[in-house]
């Protein structure tokens, strides 16, 4: 049997494994300690009541004959696409219609699986630092990928590709940086998309965290966008469906080419929906109750934001994303690696962190912090860092 080589290709370590290991050997050699995480991605607050009552209610519709549910559409079912359509899109000024939009199982998979429907041959853009997902999904496939890099001196902002690409991958409000694209700059991308015949793919999974009026909450609020750009969504963060998964996709059937066919296509033979519970659970979200318990708990992470932001500026370190973004992107003291501050950060304060340079060369120099600790705890892991 051969094995796919492209996966070769791939870089050996997984970021978070490393982590887990440095923390895992501290963590033994010192067993009094308390290690606080702020660089890991899931999120600590529970489901909101709303949730949770659709969830009950979801679990007793299971229970009897009448009622229960098996396979699902493919697409999801119409209560939650005409929900999302009308309340993430319609309410918002976007015409973006319920056949437009498929229902997954997390922004992850799609993310990870979308290029599928691209030829082996297309040569596809990425920013560095990067969500590593696209990255490996294109190596995998075996892929040429052009790095766009995002740096202080460029504002995170990238520039437009200098040679021809098929694709590009974007994800704003972003991760890792924590910075987001305005109107304008999105305009940019529509339209280079546009003028070179290449796909957008963007990746709205923290739009959910924008706090500022001239940052775009989905891509279809630029003109052009439906003829060029396919979004990602997803409750994880939003709604802390970490656990419980769901997600969706649009795919605009103004794409001139044939892609909403053709991802459902793909959806149709290798995925079987997602599960009802979950379906009836982000239905949950739209509510007027379940918006604003949602709406609630993004407030609790985006304070611990406020705080960090505050907090380490005061320390003298400068710090970007975290006012709609629940990612900070620090820089690390003059002369210290990445991993080298998050060692220190380790041994010296008991605090994790992400470092950069797991997200791509353009992360040497910065760490990842985020806010979805605990306040308590958050407040704490400053504490210690302040005194370090
Ligand atoms: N896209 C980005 C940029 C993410 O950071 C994440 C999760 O961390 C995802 C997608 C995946 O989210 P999901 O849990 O919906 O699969």
């Amino acid at each position: 049997m051969k094995l796919n080589e492209n996966y070769m290709n791939l870089s050996g370590n997984y970021l978070f494994a490393d982590i887990a290991k440095r923390v895992k050997a501290f963590g033994e050699a010192n067993p009094q300690t308390d290690i606080i995480s702020l660089g890991i991605g899931d999120v600590t607050q529970p489901l909101c009541p709303a949730v949770i009552e659709a969830l009950h209610k979801a679990t007793d519709e299971m229970a009897s004959a009448a009622s229960f549910r098996g396979y699902g559409p493919e697409r999801g079912y119409d209560f939650l696409r005409e929900a999302i359509v009308e309340n993430d899109f319609r309410r918002r000024g976007m015409d973006i219609e319920p056949d437009e939009v498929f229902v997954s199982d997390g922004a992850k998979s799609d993310t990870g699986n979308f290029q599928e429907l691209l030829s082996l041959q297309c040569t596809v853009a990425v920013t560095d630092p990067v969500y590593p997902v696209y990255v490996d999904s294109n190596l995998m496939a075996g892929r040429t990928i052009v790095k766009l890099p995002c740096t202080a001196e460029n504002n995170f902002v990238p520039e437009l590709p200098t040679q021809h690409v098929d694709a590009i991958y974007l994800c704003y409000p972003n991760n890792p940086t924590g910075t987001v694209l305005t109107r304008q700059d999105l305009k940019r991308w529509v339209d280079y998309a546009l003028e070179s015949n290449a796909v957008i793919f963007y990746d709205a999974a923290y739009e959910a965290f924008i706090q500022s009026d001239d940052v775009p909450h989905s891509i279809y609020e630029i003109p052009g966008a439906k003829q060029c750009a396919v979004e990602f969504h997803s409750y994880s963060k939003t709604a802390g469906f970490t656990g419980v998964r769901c997600g969706y996709t649009v795919v605009p059937k103004a794409l001139g080419t044939e892609l909403n066919a053709l991802w459902n296509r793909r959806q149709c033979t290798k995925f079987n929906g997602t599960s009802y519970l979950s379906q009836r659970a982000a239905e949950a979200i739209y509510t007027e109750e379940g918006g604003k318990q949602v709406r609630q708990t993004i407030r609790y992470y985006m304070e611990n934001a406020q705080l960090m932001c505050e907090t380490l500026g005061q320390l003298g370190l400068k710090v970007y994303g975290g006012t709609d973004a629940p990612y900070l992107w620090v820089r690390v003291p003059e002369g210290m690696t990445s991993w080298g501050f998050f060692d220190a950060m380790l041994h010296r304060a008991h605090v994790v962190c992400t470092p950069g340079a797991g997200f791509g060369d353009c992360g040497e120099g910065f760490v990842r912090l985020t806010a979805f600790g605990r306040h308590e705890q958050t407040r704490e892991a400053l504490e210690r860092i302040r005194k370090m």
